[in-house]
């Protein structure tokens, strides 16, 4: 890199409603690392959570960073070492950063790495800088060039699809099978689009919003659920009468999930992927008594690939899944919108050349 350490815009979290824009150094790619120059940009339900509430869950940042994990972008400087991506490809960046040498890594679930450094992330300390910059550095093999055609914007929503890939891997499989999703927000309707896409013979969508039950039903759910109705569990049984074979929960809410306990058939799958808070009671006896095999799904593992693939056969189209993009130099607008908007999916900003 040159030697005038050069600088860059980025939006720095100071704690809860504090973002602020400011000029930071623009960081170096080190040894197996690339510089790359973010194009696009999501916000995700953690980002939301950080600038709520100054942390995520009983992630507490030490010191101010970068917020942001779901990006894409062109490379533009290469660290020692490093040969590919070419300068100027076009990429997504997975933003694990796992050991690459612990058991769980060697064994291919790096999503289980203890030593994990996620992107935009106060799991560790100091916290991780993400990609709301005009830069990051990432480890080459981290990115993915994106296919002529495939727009940036697709590219940054690979990281929550490849959660949603993820949880219908962790289910064993779908094809054939009916399956309901509780929770229609932006990694539910992925579960969806993924479900559907490999075969589900009907997947239902749950949730209170009218805005996530429409969007469901226009985009391949056979049916849906309003939780709160007191006529839910008939419903239900007309969907799928003896309960679903396959259920997501992935609204993140104690009531959810005990819906998706009573819903699941005797032998059924229930795949844990909205994060549920502390406590949350399991009904431990309805698991016991119909043999339900209750699995979690974290992150995901080496499908950023697959979701490529999925996207460029058409077998998935992200373009309904964002809502609206934002210019860069907008994103705390873009925040507040994304935290405060009932009828929003995933909001992203975008960073032309
Ligand atoms: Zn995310
Ligand atoms: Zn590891």
């Amino acid at each position: 890199m040159t030697s005038n350490n050069p600088t860059m815009t980025a939006f720095v979290l100071h704690g809860a409603k504090d973002i602020r824009k400011e000029v930071v150094l623009r960081p170096a790619p080190g040894p197996g690392e690339v510089l790359v120059a973010v194009r696009a940009a999501g916000i995700c339900g953690s980002d939301l959570h950080y600038f709520a509430h100054g942390k995520c869950g009983n992630f507490v940042p030490t010191q101010p960073f970068i917020l942001g994990h779901e990006f894409a972008g062109e490379i533009v400087a290469h660290g020692e070492g490093v040969q590919s991506p070419a300068i100027g490809t076009r990429v997504a960046v997975d933003p694990s950063r796992a050991c690459g040498r612990c058991k769980q890594c060697r064994q291919g679930r790096y999503n289980l790495c203890p030593k994990m450094v996620y992107f935009g992330s106060a799991s560790v300390t100091p916290p991780s800088n993400g990609c709301y910059a005009e830069y990051v550095t990432a480890p080459a093999q981290n990115c993915w060039p994106l296919p002529a055609g495939f727009e940036y914007a697709w590219g940054a929503l690979l990281e929550p699809m490849s959660v949603a890939m993820h949880a219908v891997q962790r289910s064993g499989g779908v094809g054939g099978k009916s399956v309901l999703i509780t929770g229609g927000g932006t990694i539910g309707q992925m579960i969806l689009l993924v479900a559907v896409a490999f075969g589900a013979s009907k997947v239902i969508v749950s949730d209170i919003k009218p805005f996530a039950r429409d969007f469901a039903e226009k985009y391949g759910a056979a049916g849906t659920l309003d939780p709160t109705s007191k006529t839910m569990s008939d419903d239900a049984a007309e969907f799928s009468p003896g309960g679903f074979e396959v259920v997501f929960e992935a609204a993140g809410v104690a009531a959810a999930l005990d819906q998706a306990i009573r819903l699941s058939a005797p032998g059924a799958t229930v795949v844990q992927v909205g994060t549920l808070p502390d406590g949350t009671a399991i009904p431990a006896n309805a698991l016991l008594s119909r043999e339900l095999q209750y699995v979690g799904s974290w992150r995901f593992a080496n499908v950023f690939e697959r979701v490529i693939e999925m996207v460029v056969s058409g077998r998935i189209d992200p373009r309904p899944l964002i809502t609206k993009i934002h210019p860069f130099e907008n994103l705390s607008e873009a925040i507040v919108e994304a935290g405060s908007g009932e009828n929003v999916l995933k909001m992203q900003i975008a960073n032309p050349a």
